[in-house]
């Protein structure tokens, strides 16, 4: 990443207003749409609270995280884990993609001058290295290092096609662009948030229909939390 990738004031509007919430300690847009929006955030390791933070590349476009949700609720993450037990290339390759993301964590971290992190030492996110538990975190990664790092976001982004591609500009109508911006945390739990969060309400903008698949999702995934030591951008201190 280079400072080309430092976030504007315009780009931290766009984030808050694409999560409902108020975003902090961003340090970098790894991957826009076509139109120059946030697609991902990229997250210091350690909050400006002191939390540790290790969803270093957070999926913020309201398309992509409910197509990747959808492709959730259709059951293709036990395919995956299923497949990471059988086929070790695939299992190598996860494992890199593993390391990719604390080399890039690192990387940032750097940036942001936040020091050692060691609560989430050699802790990527998504279930990585061994399990897929969150697709958002695989298709965040795949989006902010680009294709060939995590094979498993990139199958995930090929999976969502039907709903988003990157060619194409999906921003128009995805978030509330009138309002103002959003200064509290509005958000329900998010795909990438902490199993703290469940419970709150859903976002105004949010169709039932995707909260619906979020709770099937929820409910396959052998009650474990998605990022248990996740939280997302600006969440803390409103819990
Ligand atoms: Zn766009």
């Amino acid at each position: 990443m280079t400072t080309a990738d430092e976030p504007s004031a315009d780009d931290l509007e766009v984030l808050s207003r694409q999560l409902g919430r108020p975003v902090r300690d961003v340090v970098a847009i790894p991957a826009r749409c076509v139109c120059g929006n946030p697609l991902v955030a990229a997250t210091a390791p350690r909050l400006s609270s002191g939390t540790p933070f290790p969803t270093t590349f957070y999926l913020t476009h309201p398309v992509v995280t409910s197509a990747v949700s959808r492709l959730e609720a259709a059951g293709v993450m036990n395919e995956m884990n299923d497949r990471l037990t059988a086929d070790q290339d695939l299992a190598a390759a996860y494992r890199g993609a593993h390391e990719a993301y604390l080399a890039a964590r690192a990387e940032i971290g750097r940036r942001a001058g936040t020091g050692p992190v060691p609560e989430i030492d050699g802790v990527s996110a998504g279930g990585m290295p061994t399990r897929v538990k969150c697709l958002h975190v695989l298709v965040g990664q795949s989006l902010a290092m680009g294709e060939g790092v995590n094979p498993l976001g990139d199958e995930a982004i090929a999976g969502i096609a039907e709903w988003w591609t990157r060619d194409r500009c999906y921003c128009e109508g995805a978030w509330d662009t009138a309002g103002p911006t959003p200064d509290k945390d509005l958000s329900r739990h998010g795909p990438q948030g902490l199993p703290s969060m469940t419970g709150r309400p859903a976002p105004v903008r949010r169709a039932a229909q995707d909260a619906a698949h979020d709770a099937a999702k929820e409910a396959v995934q052998d009650g474990t939390a998605h990022e248990r030591a996740g939280e997302a951008p600006g969440q803390e201190g409103t819990a």
